[in-house]
């Protein structure tokens, strides 16, 4: 396969660096945790401003920068290249110079797994593989199923014995083998590990296989372009295993080297207060502690972040914060950002609204500054959660008068 721009692998434990072809770290168990390195100096002689404007909006028009042949097969769905939206009243409600929202629930399958999972199907298929699998209770695991369905490759997902019914539905639709594993998330981790070392297949865990996290990077890139010589002061990525706020870091990083971007704003990584590992490490400068995984934001409840090193480094290149947020804060952030700009997110992505307005209380944002809130998944993969906090429809028979009249009740708006 050519991934003819990629230099090296680099160990993010002992910092060992590697030719890509002399590591395997792609099919069956994953242990060690690599970083992919690219050639720069050739990347910029081909990656131009004007070889850009001539490239399809999608994550491929960044192929210098991914391990991925363009002359290879990739899924033909359109991931990537998500819009940034501009709301003036979101902006004055949180109280900041400028604000954006990235709105990465538009992807095909509906969250920004889908930057992963896309690389990682085309990977799996360019390498010879004969099915790829995961463990995942959610957006990893529909976004793979939905990228495999894709290429026609089969896909086996492992979940735990109390997988939400909506999500096990998306998996079973695009035609996954669906492997319903007895205990908790962490059994049905091991089992797929197990799998994929018996046979061979090819690993979707975006916390250990390097070039998944290369396909989360593509956001960042996204940025660079978008954004260009005129960046927000903060973007902010809510943070489970850490793998997608790495991924913005990375892709910044790299557009800012390659002169697309004018610096490289600082990030704020927002987690769940009751899944906050990764904050409490950072704020007391030490390695991983894990700790419970106990939130309504089930994407990002993560206890023993796997990729913590690359979340917490990354974090610090760019003099970023972390802060955490109540599950209530959450709830708000949801109905605060679909109300405000019509954006509708699932818990885990409004946590990096909540994130934002939490840093500008304890001003660690400041009214003056700029900020980027990336949303990473769609409202409607998790309704449950949300319905609870929202009002409730009023229910009326076929009668003008008193639709009207509960209307009023409610304090709404009705002409009359
Ligand atoms: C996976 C996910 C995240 C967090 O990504 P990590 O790499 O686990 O930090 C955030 N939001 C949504 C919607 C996700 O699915």
């Amino acid at each position: 396969m050519n991934a003819e721009f990629v230099s090296e692998l680099v160990c993010v434990e002992t910092g060992e660096r590697f030719s890509a072809e002399d590591v395997q770290c792609e099919f069956g168990r994953l242990e060690r945790i690599f970083d992919v390195r690219y050639d720069l100096e050739r990347v910029a002689q081909s990656l131009t401003a004007a070889a850009l404007a001539g490239r399809v909006h999608d994550i491929w028009r960044y192929q210098e920068l991914l391990p991925v042949d363009p002359a290879g097969e990739r899924p033909g769905l359109s991931v990537g290249w998500t819009p940034i939206v501009h709301s003036e009243r979101l902006r004055k409600l949180v109280g900041l110079s400028r604000l954006w929202v990235k709105d990465d629930g538009r992807n095909p399958t509906a969250s920004f797994k889908d930057r992963a999972s896309a690389v990682g199907a085309a990977r799996a298929r360019q390498r010879g593989a004969d099915a790829i699998a995961c463990a995942s209770t959610g957006n990893a695991a529909s976004s793979l199923a939905g990228m495999a369905a894709s290429i026609g490759m089969p896909a086996f997902i492992f979940v735990p014995e109390r997988i939400p019914q909506p999500k096990l539905t998306q998996l079973l639709a695009f035609g996954a083998k669906v492997v319903r594993v007895a205990g908790p998330y962490e059994n049905a981790f091991e089992l797929c590990q197990q799998a994929c070392d018996r046979w061979g297949w090819y690993n979707r865990s975006c916390a250990i296989n390097p070039y998944l996290v290369e396909g989360k990077k593509t956001c960042g890139l996204e940025i660079g372009e978008q954004f260009a010589a005129d960046p927000p002061d903060w973007v902010v990525v809510s943070v489970g295993d850490g793998c997608t706020i790495a991924g913005v870091v990375k892709g910044m990083e790299e557009m800012h080297q390659l002169g697309f971007l004018a610096r490289v704003p600082r990030v704020l990584g927002v987690q769940a207060a009751g899944a906050a590992p990764l904050k409490r490490a950072f704020d007391e400068g030490r390695d991983l502690i894990p700790s419970p995984a106990d939130t309504i934001a089930d994407s990002i409840a993560v206890g023993t972040p796997r990729n913590w090193r690359k979340a917490l480094d990354a974090v610090r290149r760019v003099e970023g914060q972390y802060v955490a947020v109540s599950d209530d804060a959450i709830l708000d952030g949801i109905s605060t950002l679909a109300r405000l700009t019509g954006v509708f997110a699932e818990p885990a992505a409004a946590a990096s609204l909540a994130g934002l307005i939490e840093a500008r209380e304890q001003g660690v944002v400041g009214a003056n500054e700029s900020a980027l809130v990336v949303v990473t998944g769609n409202g409607l993969k998790d309704v449950s959660t949300v319905r609870g906090a929202l009002e409730t429809p009023i229910d009326v028979p076929l009668d003008l008068e008193e639709a009207a009249r509960q209307l009023t009740e409610r304090g709404h708006w009705h002409k009359g």
